[in-house]
């Protein structure tokens, strides 16, 4: 199978180090295999994503020396698709409308627990029990992870990043206590949240690694469960270290101090970035 990654950045702020380089880490092991590198472009987040962060993100990605391939998926064209994959979990029972906004989680939280321990801000079950006719408008769609993960064979995964090396074996116990009844359907009607688009994605795409910063580590657990649920492959996973600040923060979008644009700004070249983010200079047979 042809090694296909992708670069996924969801254009609702300018692209900083920390994107650069996790672009920088997928491209060049597509190269190194002889393989595919794609971009996506996940602007499910119809509030923040904007066109002209995504014209930028073309125009630092073709600047840093990457191409890809054409034409690039653009999640925002795809939402039908997404509602449907989404209305076929509610069909099979394993989701449920959720009205609950996050003042009314935060006051669930700090009642005494009874039942099954909960990590910390995990989901209390408030509406769990609520059928899929009782959706109003403005209800999330939550996935009812105890009846998800009863009776199916917990699946594995490979991890290749430096923390997490070798094969990954989810945990049904572990899941109902860490991830809980994650969101898969936002409150606004026919948006999906994007661990699911990605996870659609990722599969229509064919891709074979999935190249990301470790902070989203613990969605893949989450994101392998539905590949397992909805029938999907599962990818080899890389999740790379974080590029942090001088206080040794992660990067966020908010830290415009750091974003490509503004180096390329200033003068300094595609091999300064890589220079920056500890990645070696591009071969020339590249
Ligand atoms: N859109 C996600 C982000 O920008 C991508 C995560 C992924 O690569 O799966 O964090």
């Amino acid at each position: 199978m042809t090694f296909t990654t992708r670069f996924a950045p969801s254009p609702t702020g300018p692209l900083h180090l920390g994107h650069a380089y996790s672009a920088l880490v997928a491209h060049d092991m597509a190269r190194a295999s002889g393989g595919r590198f794609l971009l996506r472009i996940e602007d499910t987040d119809i509030d923040r994503a904007r066109a002209h962060w995504e014209e930028q993100i073309y125009e630092d990605l073709r600047w840093l020396g990457l191409d890809w391939e054409s034409p690039v998926l653009r999640q925002s064209e795809h939402l039908a698709e997404y509602n449907a994959t989404l209305m076929q979990l509610a069909e099979r029972g394993l989701v449920y409308p959720c009205s609950c906004r996050r003042s009314d989680i935060r006051a669930a939280l700090s009642a005494p627990q009874e039942g099954q321990p909960r990590g910390p801000g995990v989901y209390p079950g408030t509406c769990r029990d609520r059928p899929m006719s009782s959706r109003q408008p403005g209800d999330a769609l939550r996935l009812n992870m105890e009846r998800s993960v009863a009776g199916i064979s917990m699946p594995v995964f490979n991890e290749t990043g430096p923390k997490h090396v070798g094969r990954q074996q989810l945990d049904a116990a572990l899941l109902i206590r860490d991830i809980g009844d994650a969101v898969l359907g936002r409150k606004e009607i026919e948006t999906v949240s994007y661990v699911l688009a990605s996870v659609i994605d990722d599969a229509s795409q064919g891709i074979t690694h999935v190249v990301r910063g470790e902070d989203l580590y613990q969605i893949t657990f989450l994101q392998v469960l539905l590949q397992r649920l909805l029938d999907l492959p599962t990818p080899v996973y890389h999740h790379h270290r974080l590029i942090r600040d001088d206080a040794g923060k992660r990067l966020a979008k908010r830290d415009d101090a750091r974003a490509i644009a503004g180096y390329r700004a200033e003068g300094a070249s595609p091999q300064d970035i890589r220079t920056m983010v500890g990645l070696k200079p591009i071969p020339s047979s590249f």
